[in-house]
């Protein structure tokens, strides 16, 4: 099968992931193997392949929003283990999140907080991902996909959604609040969609001039530079991988307010005076995101009518589309397609 491989991580212009010819992954007791429709492509797989993330073992292929079909299947032998998904059958439609595997009996994974497993491993990571024809899954942690959503509309809400859909919950929204979202790419595309949902009025901070453009079709209040001035905001995300950004978002909230990080990576936070922070104000990061989180946001995707902006690109121009998303050249989120053959 045909795969593409991190042998070792460089600037994305220098094409760090290469063409490999692999043997058909056999599932072990509990996997699945699922041959890949679509696999969306995340700042994370980015920032692996530049070497921001260093992943435990090389050559990797990278990609975990991948949206596919079963195609093999052993049940697991293990009394007492967490059960498989639901509906999980040769043939089912299925989406393989960032999170792979987790140990199921530290106190994290006892509490629902697998997503803070110290043994955890994710998906084009720890292992390989969907950067290929065929990849093995935990039966545990793949998601049905509903019937609704197409492939290659399923696959950005994998990460850059249910990821986002927890640094909303983790920044507590309430209906109707004012929200700023600082960076605006392809989590912050599905987030805004869940805030008109839930009747908030959104505020983007971006830099990029069509992402504005993208924000305020959205339905953005408005779009603007970070710093440009801030209504006072009830809560914030925070999607850019920097430091700055995240005190700027902590100046703009009420007392009493919280700014959720979503970034798996940033820069140093500068130091910054105590008022800003006083009152009551919480700065929080997101790690991952549970199972659970999975099982809510592809139901609330539904419900809501999300619809990602996708960028399709065929398998072998992989390294482009980590290119176009480093330079912000399109709306959204890109979206790898299997060609065949
Ligand atoms: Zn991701
Ligand atoms: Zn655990």
């Amino acid at each position: 099968m045909k795969a593409y491989r991190l042998v070792s991580p460089a600037p994305i212009e220098h094409k760090p992931l290469l063409p490999a010819d692999l043997p058909l992954p056999e599932p072990a007791p509990g996997q699945v193997r699922i041959q890949v429709s679509v696999c969306g492509v995340c700042h994370t797989d980015l920032h692996i392949a530049e070497g921001d993330i260093l992943p435990p073992r090389l050559p990797v292929t990278p990609g975990h929003q991948v949206v596919g079909i079963v195609d093999a299947l052993l049940p697991s032998p293990t009394p007492g283990r967490k059960g498989e998904a639901p509906g999980l059958r040769v043939g089912a439609r299925v989406g393989v999140p960032w999170l792979h595997w987790a140990c199921g009996e530290c106190d994290f994974c006892r509490r629902g907080m697998e997503n803070l497993c110290p043994q955890a491993q994710f998906t084009g990571f720890s292992v390989d991902g969907g950067f290929a024809e065929y990849l093995l899954a935990d039966s545990r942690y793949v998601l049905p996909i509903p019937a609704e959503i197409p492939a290659e509309q399923a696959a950005p809400l994998l990460c850059a959604g249910i990821v986002g859909y927890r640094a909303l919950k983790k920044a507590e929204i309430q209906p109707g609040e004012r929200v700023g979202l600082f960076g605006f790419g392809a989590s912050a595309h599905l987030c805004i969609q869940v805030l008109r949902h839930w009747g908030c009025e959104v505020h983007v901070f971006t830099r990029s001039a069509s992402h504005q453009r993208h924000a305020l079709e959205l339905g953005a209040v408005r779009a603007t530079e970070a710093g440009s001035s801030a209504a006072m905001l009830d809560k914030a995300v925070v999607f850019a991988p920097s430091g700055e950004i995240i005190v700027r978002a902590l100046e703009s909230i009420r007392p009493g307010g919280i700014v959720s990080i979503n970034a798996i990576h940033a820069s140093d936070i500068p130091s910054f005076p105590y008022a800003t922070l006083w009152g009551e104000r919480q700065l929080r990061s997101v790690a991952n995101a549970t199972y659970r989180d999975g099982v809510e946001f592809l139901a609330l995707a539904v419900k809501a009518g999300i619809h990602a902006t996708v960028q399709v690109y065929p398998l072998e121009q992989v390294n482009q589309a980590l290119d176009d998303l480093k330079h912000s050249r399109f709306d959204g989120e890109a979206v790898l397609e299997m060609t065949g053959g």
